[in-house]
């Protein structure tokens, strides 16, 4: 591939929090785009939420029913991960190692040597999910921000063996989303994760030391001019994933106990409080 503009289809895997929006941005950018995920009910829900992403866009008068009309017809959903032949492919699945390693070896038997391949995680280095694949040199990190569809800054990480090229184009791909894209190291959690991590982690020993509960602290951090608190952000971003992230960095980190994942954060993934996605985290959405 040797410019943006060759790139006419678009595979996301994974239709969840992030999978969706980074499926709707790709679809309104007028290219061909399959969205997979290996849960049929997540697939469904996936589509029903983009619609009601555009709609709420038509109410707002930022777009047409002729946008809504062509994303729709760009956008198809797959249900067999064999189908997922694209141009670029930009997966979103559950932050675990070896469940992307899994997704990418049996992409890369399926696709075009010229395929890049893009994950959108938060935290894992791209040179490790690079690693057992036969072509390194077209994986790419490619991270985008919750909500997608409308978060404009994007990440774009090469790792060991990422081809310039790649990432070169993977930085246009993002102009063409009509995102900000900003280079970034292959550094565990890469720039914003791990700036943020601290939001997260240091509101959790507060309310786990009992100094002040959840919801006051979300108060307070608001009250100061950020828009959500912690808490609240959690819950958007999924308390299983944000979890996974606060996990990966700390074990990247050789347990750095300033990353050391909270006991009341695994308690509520165990309990399957997962935020707003499961209807219930720290706070409740039924
Ligand atoms: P999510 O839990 O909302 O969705 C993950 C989806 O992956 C689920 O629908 C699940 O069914 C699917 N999945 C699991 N295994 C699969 C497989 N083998 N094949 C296909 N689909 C599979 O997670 P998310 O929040 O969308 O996060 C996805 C990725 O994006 C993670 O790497 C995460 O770190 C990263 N990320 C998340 C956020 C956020 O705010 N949530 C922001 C930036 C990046």
């Amino acid at each position: 591939m040797q410019k943006v503009d060759d790139i006419k289809s678009i595979a996301v895997v994974g239709a969840g929090t992030m999978g969706l929006g980074i499926a709707q941005l790709s679809a309104m950018a007028g290219i061909k785009t399959l969205l997979f995920d290996i849960d049929e009910s997540t697939l469904n829900k996936a589509h029903s939420n983009i619609v009601k992403n555009l709609d709420k866009g038509i109410e707002k008068g930022k777009l047409s029913e002729a946008v809504k009309t062509e994303t729709l017809e760009n956008l198809s959903l797959e249900k067999d991960i064999k189908n997922l032949k694209a141009d670029f492919i930009i997966e979103a699945v559950v932050e675990k190692l070896e469940v992307k390693h899994s997704i990418f070896k049996q992409l890369e038997e399926i696709n075009s040597p010229n395929t890049i391949l893009a994950t959108n995680t938060s935290s894992i280095p791209i040179t490790q999910i690079a690693a057992p694949l036969k072509r390194p040199q077209n994986l790419v990190g490619m991270h985008f921000f919750n909500p997608a569809h409308i978060m404009k800054l994007v990440e774009v990480i090469s790792g060991a063996a990422t081809n310039k090229k790649v990432a070169k184009i993977t930085s246009e791909l993002a102009l063409k989303l009509g995102k900000a894209p900003v280079s970034a190291a292959d550094s565990p959690g890469f720039i914003v994760n791990r700036v943020a991590r601290h939001f997260y982690v240091e509101s959790l020993k507060i309310a786990e030391e009992g100094v002040a509960d959840f919801e006051t602290i979300d108060k307070l951090i608001k009250s100061s001019g950020f828009k959500m608190g912690p808490f609240e952000l959690m819950d958007l971003i999924g308390v299983d994933t944000n979890f996974s992230v606060t996990t990966s960095m700390f074990n990247a980190f050789h347990q750095d106990s300033k990353f050391r994942p909270s006991r009341i954060q695994q308690q509520k993934v165990d309990a399957g409080h997962h935020g707003r996605k499961s209807g219930r985290g720290f706070y409740s959405y039924e």
